[in-house]
This record gives structure tokens, sequence and C-alpha cells, in this order.
């Protein structure tokens, strides 16, 4: 049986942090707050999958309290969902995302999100989609101050 799951997450842009999308440092003068390293692409794909399993979000299992998680790297939640995946006998199918950012230009580093997203999830590339869009300048990401992402997954679980 085919289930799909819906995830969206958002983190603001702050001066003297790392911009981390998909696993991929990249270069801006700004880079997103929060208590990991903020990845909102990966943490909106972490709850599609939780999603379609009908497990609770990605910040059930990682506490943003808990001093381990503090700067870790976002690739941990992913395999976590991935293991909840195996958990519930089903199998990954695919991934889809669109990533919402005024700046900086996406689209030269998504090859290498895929890569990273699909390692981390134990899947083939292929099966890794990942978009990019601006706000069109409209409200606070027209503005530049967060990058949001939403994500959908499709996992097969037994009936
Ligand atoms: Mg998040």
């Amino acid at each position: 049986m085919i289930h799909v799951g819906i995830g969206y997450d958002i983190h603001p842009l702050v001066a003297g942090r790392k911009l981390i999308l998909g696993g991929v440092e990249i270069p801006h003068p700004k880079g997103l707050d929060g208590h990991s390293d903020a990845d909102a692409l990966m943490h909106a794909i972490c709850d599609a999958i939780l999603g379609a399993l009908g497990e609770p979000d990605i910040g059930h299992f990682f506490k943003n309290t808990d001093p381990r998680w503090q700067n870790a790297p976002s690739r941990v939640f992913l395999q976590e969902a991935a293991r909840q995946v195996t958990f519930h006998q089903g199998r990954l199918i695919n991934i889809d995302a669109t990533l919402l950012a005024e700046e900086p230009k996406i689209a030269p580093h998504l090859q290498k999100m895929k890569l990273n997203i699909a390692e981390a999830l134990n899947l083939n590339v292929r099966r890794v989609g990942i978009k990019a869009t601006t706000n069109e300048r409209l409200g606070s990401i027209g503005r530049c101050e967060g990058i949001a992402a939403m994500a959908v997954a499709s996992v097969d679980l037994p009936e």
C-alpha cells in the first residue's frame, strides 16, 4: 500500500551561521539559525517520511533542547527517518522537495544536495527530486529573513 507524507520547515537567516541546505555548505553572508545545523530541506524531508509512516515529527525523535543535537548534521535525522521506514517494514519509493529561498542561487548545488539526501536515505538518487524557487520578493522569505522547504515522500507499507 502506497502512503504519502508531507513536510514543511522554515529557519531564520542570521549572520554568523553557516548556510547548510541538503547537506551542502553554501557560501553566503548569512546562515540558517537553529539548534542543529538548521538544514530546513533535510528537516522537511524527514517530516514527509515520518508523516507517511504516521509517526510524529522529527522534533519528537530529536528534542531541540538536547545538547547532543546542537549543531548536529541533519543527515543524522534523515538516517533515523530511514530507520523508521525499515522498522515499519516499509520501502521508501521517492521523495520530492521544493526550497523557497530568495537568495542565494540554489541551482548550482541541487545535484550535490540530491546525492547527500539519497546517500543518507540509502535511496537511488533518481528517486530524489529537489527544486528551488524564489518567493518573488513577497513576505518574510522574499525579504531574505529565512529559507523554507516543503517535501513529500511516498512509502510502500505492508497492509
Ligand atoms: Mg527545522
